[in-house]
């Protein structure tokens, strides 16, 4: 039935309802109030603070309406409760004028102030309330009012019937849940609050069944792609395992030995390799890309931007520099002839290897025999990288590697579909970064303990975060943190600036600056945030530190601290924020993650961007993680059961699903 066909709804409250993406009853029944009003008549006494009172009140003088200005009046009258006569006041009503008369009875909101003897009312019923009432409450939809919603849902609730209920009747037993068509009366129209709950519990469910229900099938479907059978020399594999100079971790090891069997089994690879920075990832890396040309294959290696290619170039080049392999590198900005020279080889089978930017997929490049990509920092294959695959002809394994500690609720969302080995541990022998909160005026401590470093003979970071020239004060631009550092230092120690403005082959020589310690300090905006690798690095300044996240900050932080010196993090602010706190007592990125899913709730997650699948209607992750938890188990049987296949309405779902990522 269409939107249309409901009583009393016309054409401007369709558009409204359209332009909010509201276009079948079951859309409007599903647009649940996101909290209530309880009218309860109460006594007449003033208001404490910011108690609002219902009371019945019986009109003794239908008063009158001044106009103050254009779209502003104010309406007096006066009325009688609980044996006091008092002038009640109310903004904007003057429409209402007309239906009062002496001796009606109406409900009034608001507060009371009994000095004045004013009540001023927020929203009056000209129909006196009763008994308790609950008005639902919804998120305001442009052009019609909380009432009129309110109304037109009441209206769609006799169609509800036609709202299919997606939950499994099995799991409707096993939860005792309402049944469909009475949670979506009562979530909009509640006899009293338990029951509301009640149709909370159960709409909560669905959602989250049927969110859990895409993302399991999705990896079902992931897990019968069929791969490539690869024969590796595993006594090889340990021989280049042994040559190296520090012995694996446990968990280094366990996602080795994750990667080695799905490499070696028939079923495609779709692994997530997730480990705090500086857990020792690429190495995992590494020696599955040693293992894959061992079988005879070749494999890419993709970076987000060319200074991590040519990182991630350098050192995989020096871990494999014992073996025969050939190690490739090759970004957007090499000229038409170098990339045409490479390409040549790659097509031959002559690299072995080729690391670069996720443009590689896109450049005219051929390989021979493509059977292995690892992704770094999660970034998925968009469509077009996926048809590009196809059009070179494989279905290679997938590994994707983050350093994006997340919370446990999330990793169940994002990376669902994936299976996942995690490097909890990190390498020994690592100092904790000592991190402080500094406030900024006792700035003259760090710019001290900078000082000391680079005398021995060690180098900085300075993160500021904006580059341009604001009008707020407090924010320190990169150049003028440069003039400032100077000055304190008069000239004598020589600073790098990196920002995004900057091109790619400047970008590349203050790197290169910085790499090869010819400049003792870089000041930079958070380009440096992913993956940098400046082993001489120990003191990490962040300035306006309250402006980040704590993933964020802790992922910088990460850039230090990757040797056997001691390292630090001075967090520079104005205020003291509670939340920084974490940071000076922990340096566990799985913590961090947690704590920052506590204080900043679900909304945006360290830059995870949220996939429109992601936005819940009544559902909260964080709130309701238990349930998941539980639909998550739920809907792992009914996959396994079939019955989905005999479902039209999951037949639906699984057609509309996106399967490019
Ligand atoms: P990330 O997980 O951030 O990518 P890296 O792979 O860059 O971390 O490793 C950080 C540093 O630790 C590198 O210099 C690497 O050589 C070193 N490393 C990795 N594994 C170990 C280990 N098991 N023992 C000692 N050092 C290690
Ligand atoms: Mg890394």
């Amino acid at each position: 039935m269409n939107l249309q066909n409901l009583k009393g709804i016309g054409e401007k409250t369709v558009e409204h309802l359209y332009a909010s993406n509201i276009y079948t009853i079951e859309d409007l029944l599903t647009y649940y109030p996101y909290k209530y009003q309880i009218l309860e008549p109460t006594i007449l006494e003033t208001s404490e603070s910011n108690t609002v009172l219902t009371i019945n009140a019986t009109v003794t003088d239908i008063g009158k309406v001044s106009f103050i200005r254009k779209n502003f009046n104010t309406y007096r009258f006066k009325a009688t409760a609980y044996g006091k006569i008092f002038t009640v006041a109310i903004f904007n009503r003057a429409f209402i004028k007309p239906h009062m008369t002496v001796g009606r009875v109406i409900t009034l909101i608001g507060k009371y102030d009994a000095k004045k003897n004013v009540f001023t009312a927020n929203d009056l019923k000209l129909n006196a309330i009763t008994e308790t009432k609950i008005i639902p409450i919804y998120h305001a939809i442009k052009g019609l009012k909380n009432s009129t919603l309110e109304k037109i849902i009441k209206e769609a609730l006799k169609e509800k019937d036609c709202v299919y209920d997606y939950v499994p009747q099995e799991y409707n037993f096993k939860y005792h849940l309402l049944t469909k068509d009475i949670a979506l009366e009562e979530i909009h129209n509640p006899k009293d609050m338990a029951v509301m709950k009640k149709a909370e519990q159960k709409l909560i469910y669905e959602e989250l069944f049927i969110f859990m229900f895409k993302i399991q099938y999705l990896k079902s479907l992931k897990d019968q792609e069929i791969g490539i059978v690869k024969k590796i020399s595993m006594e090889q594999v340990k021989t280049f395992l042994q040559s190296l100079p520090f012995s694996l971790t446990k968990d280094q090891q366990k996602a080795i030995d994750d990667g080695l069997r799905d490499l070696c089994s028939s079923k495609r690879m779709n692994r997530l390799l997730l480990g705090d920075v500086g857990s020792g990832k690429t190495i995992v890396a590494t020696t599955l890309l040693y293992a894959n040309t061992l079988a005879g294959y070749q494999s890419a290696f993709m970076a987000p931007t060319e200074i991590l290619a040519l990182q991630h170039y350098q050192s995989i080049r020096d871990l494999l520099k014992g073996t025969n392999i050939h190690v490739e590198y090759l970004v957007g900005s090499m000229t038409k002839k170098e990339k045409e020279k490479i390409a040549v080889k790659i097509q031959k089978g002559e690299v072995d290897i080729l690391i670069g930017t996720h443009a590689i997929l896109n450049e005219k490049i051929f390989f021979k025999n493509l059977a292995f990509i690892v992704t770094d920092e999660q970034h998925r294959f968009g469509v077009n990288q996926r048809t590009s695959l196809k059009e070179k002809g494989c279905l290679p394994d997938m590994l994707f590697m983050s350093a994006t500690p997340i919370p446990r609720t999330y990793a169940l969302t994002i990376y669902g579909d994936m299976d996942t080995s995690l490097i909890k541990e990190k390498p020994n022998g690592r100092k904790e970064i000592i991190t402080k909160i500094v406030k900024e005026k006792d700035l003259k401590e760090v710019l001290f303990k900078v000082l000391e470093a680079i005398k021995n003979n060690e180098q900085v970071y300075v993160v500021a975060p904006m580059i341009e020239d604001t009008n707020e004060s407090s924010l320190k631009d990169v150049n003028l943190l440069k003039e400032k550092f100077d000055l304190a230092f008069h000239n004598k120690i020589p600073i790098g600036v990196l920002h995004g403005k900057l091109k790619k082959a400047e970008k590349e020589e203050v790197m290169n600056d910085f790499k090869i310690g010819r400049t003792k300090i870089l000041i930079s905006t958070t380009v440096v945030e992913v993956g940098v690798d400046v082993k001489n690095a120990t003191i990490m300044v962040i300035f306006n530190a309250e402006r980040f996240g704590l993933a964020t900050l802790h992922q910088l932080r990460g850039r230090v601290g990757r040797n056997d010196k001691q390292s630090y993090c001075y967090l520079i602010c104005n205020e003291e924020k509670e939340r920084l706190k974490v940071l000076e007592e922990s340096n566990d990125g799985f913590y961090i993650s947690e704590k920052d899913f506590e204080f900043r709730g679900e909304g945006d997650l360290f830059g995870v961007k949220q996939s429109g699948d992601m936005t819940f209607k009544i559902a909260n992750l964080k709130r309701d993680y238990s349930i998941l938890i539980k639909a998550k188990e739920d809907v792992l049987n009914y996959i396994k059961s079939e019955k989905y296949k005999n479902d039209k309405k999951y037949q639906e779902i699984v057609d509309k699903l996106d399967f490019t990522n």
